[in-house]
């Protein structure tokens, strides 16, 4: 290790607040320090090399260390570091960035509102959705329904629009006119229903809490494609085409949070077209730069974005950082590899259905209840008896004793409760998948051994 390095950790305890993180247990456990990445791979600062079946956190979808990339940064930023996009002014990679997202996402999607972040997103379309109802003369139509264990990030906004309890109880959320439906997991919530069954009821809780709150109250329904840190709960088939059919009978309009869904993910370059659905809004960032600089926007299809050129005047709204040309510059390289290479169509014909393949093998295992994918976005149900669909007692424990031990074998994977999620870069090998599976087998049997005694 770097001899200035060698303290990192003591630094870190010293002045690094983390996110998601109980400081005072993370202190004494001490934090992985990750150096390097290279493909697939991060290397920590004791040389131990992982496969990263997570891709960052959803994100890296061209894999690490990308020298084109800090190219096309290192390009723009010595031509203009930075301006901004508010008085009446652009830069030529943001334009250029917006034009090429929209070619992506169907004839009705033509403009792209720039943040920082996914969360940020969640809080731009927010507020646009009530500005569109206003300018259409329906002022009264403000609530958003979203979902129980829906993550949309981790604003004011962003965590009230998330269904997450344990997030809503810090800092008195969600704010006023956000509400919640249940979720589509058959596997812990579907009970005697066929998944087939069980999507239907679940989508129609949407109809009926309109119906309480009165169409007229109603702004939006906002949803993850497939939930992602909810713990990439797929829904049943006949779930998304019941909402649409839904939000389009009440006149509400649909926002879909392709946050980790879009750039190819699902093998699609967006989720809601891996479910044939047309979102009238939808938050993106991610696997947008593939996580090399941060940047995250909105796409606006034309239904709302007529009215907020037409109709809105000025949309009070926006960040300094709202399309800033480096981080633009770098997400356009990005989208230029993901079409070059081909990663939407490798996902979608090859390593999707090969990981599909990979974990329908790990099923004969006892203690897999199940296993969801798309495209490379995958999910293991962890169950304690996989014929009754029983749950373990202490889910969390089962996942991260899983996690845990894959980690140690040179695999990062994330445990979300009791189900094992994988997102690995689109460019992932067979071979490396091969590793992912065969390691994630020995997880479960350490897990097993300890769960069962
Ligand atoms: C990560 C995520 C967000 C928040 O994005 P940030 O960049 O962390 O603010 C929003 N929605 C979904 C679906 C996400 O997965």
């Amino acid at each position: 290790m770097h001899a200035a390095l060698s303290n990192i950790g003591a630094l870190d305890a010293a002045h690094h607040l983390h996110p998601f993180s109980d400081m005072k247990k993370l202190n004494a456990a001490g934090t992985r320090i990750i150096e390097r990445g290279e493909g697939c791979y991060i290397y920590d600062n004791h040389g131990k090399k992982y496969l990263d079946g997570f891709a960052g956190l959803w994100c890296v979808n061209i894999g690490y260390g990308r020298k084109e990339i800090a190219d096309a940064a290192y390009k723009q930023m010595n031509e203009l570091t930075y301006y901004n996009t508010f008085f009446g002014t652009t830069t030529p990679p943001t334009v250029l960035l917006a034009q090429k997202i929209t070619s992506h996402a169907g004839p009705n999607i033509n403009r792209v509102f720039f943040t920082g972040s996914g969360s940020e997103a969640n809080d731009t379309w927010f507020r646009m959705a009530r500005v569109y109802w206003a300018a259409m003369g329906k002022p009264t139509k403000k609530t958003v329904i979203a979902r129980v264990n829906g993550y949309h990030g981790s604003t004011v906004a962003g965590a009230s629009l998330g269904g997450m309890k344990w997030m809503h109880e810090q800092g008195d959320l969600p704010i006023a006119g956000i509400v919640h439906i249940g979720q589509p997991y058959w596997y812990g919530e579907g009970g005697d229903l066929s998944p087939a069954d069980f999507g239907l009821k679940m989508a129609r809780e949407l109809e009926a809490k309109i119906d309480e709150l009165g169409e007229d109250n109603v702004a939006a329904f906002v949803a993850e494609p497939i939930q992602g840190a909810g713990g990439v709960i797929v829904p049943p088939e006949t779930y998304w085409p019941e909402i649409a059919r839904i939000c389009k009978a009440r006149n509400i309009l649909l926002v879909t949070d392709e946050v980790i869904c879009g750039f190819g993910r699902t093998g699609h370059w967006f989720g809601h077209q891996h479910f044939g659905v047309e979102p009238d809004l939808a938050p993106i960032a991610k696997g947008l730069s593939s996580g090399y600089l941060p940047i995250g926007g909105v796409m606006v299809s034309d239904r709302v974005a007529d009215v907020l050129v037409n109709e809105v005047g000025d949309f009070n709204h926006g960040f300094t950082y709202s399309g800033h040309p480096v981080c633009a510059a770098a997400a356009l390289e990005n989208l230029r590899i993901i079409e070059e290479e081909k990663l939407v169509e490798r996902v979608h014909d090859d390593v999707g259905p090969y990981l599909a393949a990979g974990l329908k093998s790990l099923e004969d295992h006892p203690m897999v209840g199940q296993t969801q994918s798309a495209g490379l976005m995958a999910a293991v149900q962890l169950a304690e008896n996989k014929s009754t669909r029983k749950r373990f007692e202490d889910r969390e424990r089962a996942g991260v004793e899983v996690r845990n031990h894959c980690l140690a074998n040179g695999l990062v994977l994330r445990a979300t409760g009791d189900r094992m999620l994988f997102s690995p870069p689109l460019v992932i090998t067979r071979g490396e998948i091969d590793q992912m599976i065969e390691i994630t087998r020995k997880g479960l049997d350490h897990a097993w051994k300890v769960m069962k005694g």
